[in-house]
């Protein structure tokens, strides 16, 4: 069985932009292999900053990891950008469903294939897997992506996310500005991939009662700060996101 530090292991990361104040200030996690680990937190909590911290793209955002390790299989992921992180397993799903609104779904989904340079036969079948778990988008496949609902463009971001044969998938809030129905769908088949690809996720998200139904276990953030850890079924049940945080869900059941 394998150890949870042989996965992801995010070891007391400070991060922040600029000159700004800290948005990270001593975080550690860990993902254990084959697991759903929820990140929750409310807006500017510094979920979206940890799973960029992880997927090393600060940069690009002016931000910069200022201490603390991050460790992938036992490696430090310091001196791995993130098309080696890509390679490695590591793949990113950008907040805000990030899609080529002028290049049809399938082109989209091709796009998230060329990193491992596939064979034709390859990219055919990898296109075959995502669609298989995303209907919908073999439906859609000829359709500009700008022009399909939101929660169509939020599966071709995480079906262009698949077609890297991720293991581990780091997804920025996937149920942001999505109607309930089709958030459902969209966790279903995250369960699946989950259960029956044993493909990990972090999954950051406001919304924690939905989440906490298919995570493993779940970590709170409060300014930059890890609030509370443990497992999602007890954090559920436990009261204690209603005290320490306000996010839509967790005082929605209060009512
Ligand atoms: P959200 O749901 O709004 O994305 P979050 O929990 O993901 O919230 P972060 O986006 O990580 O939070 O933000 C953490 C802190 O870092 C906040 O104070 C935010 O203002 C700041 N921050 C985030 N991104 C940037 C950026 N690109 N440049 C400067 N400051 C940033």
């Amino acid at each position: 069985m394998t150890q949870f530090h042989d996965f992801l292991a995010v070891e007391s990361i400070e991060a922040s932009y600029g000159q700004a104040a800290p948005a990270l200030r001593g975080v550690s996690l860990t993902v254990a292999e084959g697991s759903i680990v929820a990140l929750l937190g409310s807006n500017g909590a510094g979920k979206s900053t940890t799973l960029r911290a992880i997927s090393n793209l600060l940069g690009p955002q002016r931000g910069a990891l200022r201490g603390g390790s991050i460790r992938w299989r036992g490696e430090s992921t310091a001196a791995l950008d993130p098309a080696d992180l890509v390679q490695q397993g590591i793949v990113q799903v950008l907040e805000g469903r990030h899609v080529f609104g002028q290049l049809t779904v399938e082109e989209n989904l091709r796009t998230g294939g060329f990193l491992r340079r596939p064979s034709r036969r390859q990219l055919a079948d990898d296109l075959e897997r995502v669609y298989a778990w995303f209907p919908r988008l073999r439906d859609r496949r000829s359709a500009k992506a700008g022009l399909t609902s939101g929660g169509e463009q939020q599966m071709v971001a995480i079906g262009r996310a698949l077609m890297t044969r991720p293991t581990l998938v780091l997804l920025d809030e996937p149920s942001m500005g999505l109607a309930p129905i089709i958030v459902g769908e969209i966790f279903e088949i995250i369960r699946r991939l989950n259960r029956e690809e044993g493909v990990s996720f972090l999954l950051a998200e406001q919304s924690a009662n939905l989440v906490l139904a298919y995570a493993d276990r779940a970590y709170v953030l409060e300014s930059g700060r890890v609030v509370e850890a443990g497992l999602a079924a007890d954090l559920a049940t436990s009261g204690r996101l209603g005290e320490i945080y306000l996010g839509g869900a967790a005082t929605a059941t209060r009512h």
